[in-house]
């Protein structure tokens, strides 16, 4: 048996420490925005290379008081992709502003700059752009056009802790930036856990009165928010894996390098875009006959999963927005032949070269 992600590994492999950040925080008796929240912070905006991150409840909420505190708000747009996880399109309509989808581009799976200008109204706030699987967006190009158009750029970047482009760190290329820490990311918590990033002190002031309910003062508040903090207990953990994270993604990046020699010419592989620090959130492929290659892998006991088997724009739950079959063929497509190999940092080369062997018998019969 192979899984696709095996958490119990990545405990044990650090047991001892996070079993003492545990006991820690328990005898502290100080459960709520302490010492070690305010010291994971301090790491984390350390690591990303910005002025200010700030811990909040899980990434689904990061992405909610990101965009308030970018004042999004009914009447306003929000240009995102269809191809990704429902979260990033949820908290742009739960502030009543309205997802505009664009395409991704068929190679890097991540939004097509060229069709971004296109889809900007007098009502665009900004952009958020997802670095999908691990490998940071065009930000590049998304950028320029932030600028020529006096928008925002919010990096979705809960699946590229660690990842760059261009030597600049995924969470400080934006307006702003949120991670999630949900088990099964590469930087990850014991439970929920998430963290909105920038280089804006008003911004990440405001972010930190919105975490407990827009109020600066006990019992004043200045605005309506939220009570989504990121837990001592989380921080803790998060404190001691933070560290391993790059020797983490090295080995992801190990081990697709493996999978890629062996599975050239039998399915397509991840492409990486020059200058880009890939660190494979997900090790994914576009694979022909791609369902029979996912049940052929489940009767060997090894785990894959299809991410995302259907676009946001069909989902039932943004049928309001109007979009039909067809609007966004490329996303359309990959989701019905994408699949991702296990590429969590703790499987042997042994367990890599099993998997790429099932597939290479799938193919030969
Ligand atoms: C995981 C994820 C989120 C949401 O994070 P949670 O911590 O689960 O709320 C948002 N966007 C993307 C792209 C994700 O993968």
């Amino acid at each position: 048996m192979i899984p696709l992600l095996d958490l119990k590994r990545q405990y044990a492999s650090l047991d001892k420490e996070i079993n003492e950040a545990l006991v820690r925080v328990a005898a502290s008796g100080n459960y709520v925005l302490g010492p070690e929240v305010k010291a994971f912070e301090e790491e984390f905006a350390r690591y990303v290379g910005v002025k200010h991150a700030v811990g909040v409840g899980n990434g689904t909420d990061a992405l909610r008081m990101a965009l308030k505190a970018l004042d999004v708000g009914p009447g306003d747009e929000v240009i995102t992709v269809p191809f990704t996880f429902v979260a990033t399109a949820e908290a742009i309509a739960e502030l009543g502003a309205r997802p505009v989808f664009v395409d991704i581009n068929p190679k890097t799976f991540n939004m097509e700059p060229d069709l971004v200008e296109k889809a900007i109204t007098p009502r665009t706030k900004g952009i958020l752009p997802v670095h999908l699987y691990g490998q940071v967006a065009d930000t590049d190009t998304l950028g320029r056009i932030c600028e020529d158009h006096g928008l925002f750029m919010l990096e979705d970047a809960a699946q590229a802790a660690g990842s760059a482009r261009n030597g600049r760190k995924a969470g400080s290329i934006g307006t702003s930036a949120i991670f999630s820490f949900y088990p099964t990311k590469n930087l990850s918590a014991i439970g929920d856990g998430g963290m909105i990033t920038t280089n804006d002190s008003e911004m990440a002031e405001r972010l930190r009165y919105l975490r407990v309910h827009g109020s600066a003062r006990k019992y004043e508040h200045s605005e309506l928010g939220y009570n989504s903090r990121l837990d001592e207990i989380q921080a803790a953990v998060l404190r001691v894996r933070l560290p391993h994270l790059d020797t983490w993604n090295a080995r992801r990046r190990e081990i697709a390098s493996i999978y890629n020699a062996e599975l050239a010419g039998l399915v397509e592989t991840p492409f990486v875009e020059p200058g880009c620090e890939h660190t494979y959130h997900q090790y994914t492929i576009i694979a022909d006959r791609r369902d029979e290659l996912s049940a052929f892998l489940k009767e060997r006991g090894i785990g894959s999963a299809i991410h995302y088997p259907l676009p946001l724009h069909l989902q039932p739950a943004f049928a309001y927005l109007g979009y039909k079959p067809g609007d966004f063929p490329v996303s359309e497509s990959m989701a019905k032949r994408v699949i991702s190999l296990p590429v969590f940092p703790e499987l042997s080369d042994q367990e890599v070269l099993e998997v790429a062997r099932a597939i290479k018998e799938f193919y030969s019969r």
